[in-house]
């Protein structure tokens, strides 16, 4: 009852400016707290001839977080083009072992960035962090710094229009190509992209193709913190700590907002993790 509420929220926000949503929400805002499924299956089937609006069986449809799938394998029916990352949604990173990804969206921020980046440095922790583009843009020593860190960076498009699937292949390829070039030249030269998170989960065929064409494969998540709801550090914690699984991919926030409840809860779940003898690892490509 209380995700449909926050999910009408969330969208009324939207609707009032893109900037307004993103300081009062996150990534997983409109999806639900959950992350997207690609047809419930691990693997994805790809209609030869995708199309802006399709909905395909993919994106849209929260659903809780189980076992999440793996999805490891090439698409069969790429739209054209040479596809040079696999089109197929990453969940888990698929490993074993004790290991997690940890990834961050909505940044880079100022003012969260860098004492995140200061935490995973005293753990010795890695993690991957999706930016808008503009964001990036306007804060290259963030991105400087992320990779200087020997952090990863994940395209999270231009605009953080949750519903870009709906849109045409023109607009969602600017705003995936737009973002990567973004942060690309924030980050120097060298600067390697190699994900793309759609806003909210709002994948489909159509953005993953397109995603998977510039080199930058789809990046789910199978641990939802809830962070951007600003729940209180216990139940960001009680969060990942319900949903984490072997090769857990945990979403959470350094951008849209005050993130100190953010960092609050990674100054426990670090040590925490570490104690537990997990490793940090970056997802597949
Ligand atoms: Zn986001």
């Amino acid at each position: 009852m209380s995700r449909r509420i926050t999910t009408r929220m969330a969208l009324t926000g939207t609707a009032v400016t893109t900037l307004l949503a993103l300081a009062l929400t996150g990534c997983g805002s409109t999806k639900g707290a959950g992350p997207v499924r690609a047809g419930g299956s691990g693997t994805v089937t790809i209609s030869a001839t995708p199309s802006a609006g399709q909905s395909g069986g993919v994106a849209s449809t929260p659903s809780t977080p189980s076992s999440p799938p793996k999805s490891t394998s090439g698409d069969n029916v790429p739209p054209g083009g040479t596809l040079t990352a696999s089109p197929l949604l990453e969940y888990t990173t698929g490993a074993k072992d004790r290991s997690v990804a940890l990834t961050f969206d909505d940044g880079p921020s100022p003012v969260w960035t860098p004492r995140i980046l200061a935490l995973l440095a005293q753990y010795h922790a890695h993690a991957t962090f999706c930016e808008i583009g503009p964001n990036a843009k306007a804060n290259p020593a963030m991105v400087k710094a992320i990779r200087a860190a020997g952090d990863r960076l994940c395209d999270h498009s231009v605009s953080h229009n949750e519903s870009m699937s709906k849109r045409s292949a023109a607009y969602q390829t600017g705003e995936i190509v737009g973002a990567k070039s973004m942060i690309e030249a924030a980050g120097g030269a060298g600067t390697e992209v190699g994900w793309f998170r759609a806003p909210g989960g709002d994948f489909s065929p159509l953005n993953r193709h397109i995603a998977a064409a510039n080199g930058l494969r789809p990046l789910a998540w199978s641990v939802d913190s809830q962070d951007w709801k600003r729940p209180g550090v216990g139940a960001i914690l009680a969060n990942i700590h319900r949903e984490m699984g072997q090769g857990a991919i945990i979403l959470m926030h350094d951008g849209g907002g005050d993130r100190s409840q953010t960092l609050a809860a990674l100054k426990q779940l670090l040590p925490d993790l570490v104690h537990r003898g997990y490793s940090f690892e970056f997802p597949a490509k």
